[in-house]
């Protein structure tokens, strides 16, 4: 439905929307409604108390439904070539994910398929991805490179990540090519990533301009040491991007504090931050983003410590993960029941953590919520009350989405 006239949405059972002036503020308004004018939200507020320049405006039919702001996915790895669902029954089967590996699996596999996917394909991939997230209410979202590992297919991923936001797809593109350590590198992790800081950064960002806006690197024992991290990270700073880190996820390594020296927007995963990671990333400003789904997918028990993130001053963002070897996601509303059931976080923490603050960890204030400002993209929930989105656990709820 084309919005970029006034409109009012109104008989809506109620507004559910985080309040960007708070962390952790959830408004609920019974009986509210939204002024929307030139695709922006120009007025929320009880329908009773609509000011009367608005009444004039179209009305759209709420139907009595929930409004909430859409979905904001803060770290997806959405462009890669074929998928893993053999190797994750091998798995279930109880071949190692070593043997895999030393099969010439894994990521590998990964690689090799996406190396080989044309511009054409790896565009018609993302755009059934991106339209799968589209329908489960996702407006924006954040999404890495880095299953090609060579030059050429790095920048074919950014190239096709730059046709893809030609064609309306509102998107934050990351590079990553130090998202594992190639096969031609292999054994030589400081060798790659001096090639990835002094060559391939420059020479990306020079053949796709304007595409990407954020670089990330795996930091992790036994791939990118900090000193990578930190070498990577500057590199893409001097090039006019802003980082974010996967950090913590298998063991501690001292990523969340990195992220807090180099000013990073986000630190991801943090299964295994420790206290004074914690306490840097709050100092700092640092986005915690914690990927519930990923623990699940990959069996582990080892959730991060999101209460304690929140507890310590963060605003933590939920995102999906979604890759081909770790966490198979399209599903926004996953997360949000991932973050009540597993990381204990409130229903209005999960909301918040899932729109408002990966809206300001991808430096979108006009995200993740529904106050006057905001992009006017408003999802409608056929429910009696928000909560049931998570309540009803296993149900599709799709919502239809106004703007
Ligand atoms: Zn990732």
């Amino acid at each position: 439905m084309g919005m970029k006239k006034r409109s009012v949405i109104t008989n809506l059972r109620g507004v559910v929307t985080p309040d960007p002036a708070h962390a952790w503020a959830v408004d609920y308004l019974e009986g509210g409604a939204i002024a929307l004018d030139g695709g922006h939200v120009a007025w929320l507020g009880f329908q009773k108390d609509l000011p009367s320049e608005w009444r004039a405006a179209e009305q759209v039919d709420g139907q009595r439904r929930w409004a909430s702001p859409g979905f904001v996915d803060p770290h997806t790895h959405i462009l890669f070539g074929g998928d893993r669902s053999q190797e994750f029954n091998r798995r279930l089967h109880g071949v190692t994910y070593a043997q895999i590996a030393a099969e010439g699996g894994g990521i590998r596999e990964t690689v090799r398929a996406t190396r080989q996917a044309s511009l054409e394909e790896l565009i018609a991939i993302g755009e059934e991805r991106l339209r799968k997230l589209a329908r489960k209410g996702v407006v924006h979202l954040e999404a890495k490179t880095g299953y090609g590992l060579s030059l050429e297919s790095e920048s074919r991923l950014l190239q096709a990540y730059g046709e893809l936001k030609k064609r309306g797809w509102s998107l934050d593109v990351t590079l990553m090519p130090a998202h594992d350590i190639p096969l031609e590198f292999q054994g030589d992790p400081d060798g790659y990533a001096k090639v990835v800081a002094d060559e391939w950064q420059p020479e990306l960002v020079k053949r796709n301009p304007g595409v990407a806006s954020f670089c990330d690197i795996f930091v992790e024992k036994g791939v990118f040491t900090p000193d990578h991290g930190r070498k990577v990270l500057c590199s893409g700073k001097a090039l006019g991007l802003t980082p974010r880190m996967h950090a913590d996820e298998f063991v501690d390594t001292g990523g969340a504090a990195l992220a807090a020296e180099l000013g990073a927007a986000s630190a991801d995963h943090l299964m295994f931050a420790s206290d004074a990671g914690i306490k840097a990333m709050a100092e700092a400003g640092v986005t915690p983003t914690v990927l519930p789904a990923t623990t699940l997918f990959l069996g582990m028990r080892d959730w991060a410590p999101a209460r304690k993130m929140i507890e310590a001053g963060c605003r933590v963002a939920l995102a999906s993960d979604f890759n081909p070897g770790s966490c198979a996601c399209l599903d926004p509303l996953l997360i949000l029941r991932l973050g009540c059931l597993q990381l204990r976080l409130t229903f209005e923490e999960a909301l918040t953590a899932v729109t408002l603050h990966p809206s300001r960890s991808l430096k979108r204030a006009n995200l993740g919520h529904l106050h006057p400002g905001a992009l006017g993209k408003v999802l409608l929930w056929d429910v009696k009350h928000p909560l049931e989105l998570v309540y009803w656990m296993g149900e599709a709820f799709v919502p239809e989405i106004i703007g």
